[in-house]
């Protein structure tokens, strides 16, 4: 799978983002925007939800500056595996350590 990028996108396709707190609260004209930064792709999450009822009226993210997986032909089983095959190198596991 060498045409899919490096450690950090396989790692968020095949286990999730870890989404950190970008920016102090915002307002919208809906309601309070959170700001998130994933630690590892560097990837936004923007959501925005109501004061009054807590509920998430919208979501959205940014771009990648390359194609994502799924565009490249593959799904989250190939990311899965590839992500097993990636930890089990000596490399990566120094790398974690050294985190
Ligand atoms: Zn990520």
């Amino acid at each position: 799978m060498s045409s899919v990028h490096d450690y950090k996108d396989v790692r968020c396709a095949a286990v999730g983002h870890l989404w950190e707190d970008y920016r102090p609260l915002g307002k919208t004209q809906l309601g309070a925007l959170l700001t998130f930064r994933c630690a590892y792709c560097g990837k936004f999450r923007h959501d925005v939800v109501s004061r009054a009822t807590g509920k998430l009226i919208s979501r959205s993210y940014s771009k990648l500056d390359h194609p994502g997986y799924r565009k490249l032909g593959f799904d989250k089983n190939d990311m899965r595996r590839e992500f097993v095959r990636r930890m089990g190198t000596k490399g990566r596991i120094k790398k974690i350590r050294a985190a």
